[in-house]
């Protein structure tokens, strides 16, 4: 992936406000992409109307102008792209990389992640049975490279692992939708938080069954609240306040551990950003104490 042109990007799911944690997150991801002389693209991650609202939307991107970091290109809408995701749900199904799946959580759990109906194995007849779609994930013990953390290695368990990529209800998941979105928008390097480290091996599993190039990851510690819980809509984070965005800017750099010297919360925002992007040092962030 090295050589081509920096690509990055931020990708919110819609569920509430942006709040403390995502523009740590938004934030490290910019500056990432603007010190390497990159494109850095805002991707709205969509694709629960039962858990998300347009509202939040706007108040995301609101947010985000607020704080100057715009997106190089039209913002992507993963509600939009549901022909894309249905196309490579049945050509992983028709290859074999997928299969459907008719069991429950509960029998799931029961059976210690091993499904009861066999689905993986026998292309069952699922009738009029509502059904899931699963990739069938192979067994591997996976060793990647983190730009931060460094040597990752993680073990990843055919059937018992193996992620949903359409949901019985017919929403597409977020484990496809965001490997197929960055193979189609050429994203290179991939900067989150490390709530979804986790997710990291299963997903070059996705992005090897599509062809594509696999970014570079950078994972960043989440914020923590007093209570030693990640800031998340779900914990009900607060809203930034965009009258303080510079304020909230120069917090965020100091939970990144960046070099404040000679800045304040009187400087423009845009004189913060670019301060902050000739001085970044993704390095620094393991400084952090939070
Ligand atoms: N949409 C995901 C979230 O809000 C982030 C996706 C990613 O960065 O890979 O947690």
């Amino acid at each position: 992936s090295s050589d081509r042109k920096y690509r990055g990007r931020f990708a919110p799911s819609p569920t509430g406000p942006l709040h403390f944690g995502s523009l740590v997150t938004a934030l490290a991801s910019y500056l990432e992409a603007r010190a390497h002389g990159g494109n850095w693209l805002v991707r709205i991650e969509d694709l629960d109307p039962l858990r998300e609202s347009p509202e939040a939307t706007e108040q995301i991107l609101a947010s985000l102008t607020a704080h100057g970091l715009e997106s190089d290109e039209p913002v992507r809408f993963q509600s939009h792209c549901h022909d894309r995701y249905q196309h490579i749900v049945d050509h992983f199904i028709k290859q074999g990389f997928a299969y459907r799946c008719i069991c429950s959580r509960k029998e799931l759990q029961a059976n210690r992640g091993r499904h009861p109906h066999k689905c993986r194995d026998t292309a069952i007849d699922v009738g009029d049975q509502p059904f899931a779609v699963r990739f069938a994930l192979e067994d591997e013990h996976s060793v990647w490279q983190d730009q931060l953390l460094g040597p990752q290695h993680q073990q990843v368990c055919a059937e018992v692992d193996d992620p949903v990529i359409r949901r019985k209800e017919g929403f597409y998941a977020y484990q496809l939708a965001v490997v197929a979105d960055d193979i189609d928008q050429q994203i290179t390097h991939v900067v989150r938080g490390s709530d979804l480290l986790d997710m990291t091996a299963q997903q070059c599993q996705i992005y090897r069954a599509l062809g594509g190039t696999i970014p570079a990851w950078l994972h960043i510690p989440v914020i923590l609240n007093d209570q030693g819980q990640k800031l998340s809509k779900q914990n009900l984070a607060p809203a930034l306040d965009d009258t303080l965005a510079a304020d909230n800017l120069l917090e965020a750099l100091a939970a990144l551990a960046q070099d404040l010297s000679g800045l304040s919360a009187r400087d423009s925002v845009a004189n913060i950003l670019q301060t902050a992007a000739d001085r970044w040092k993704p390095a620094r962030i393991h400084l952090t104490s939070r």
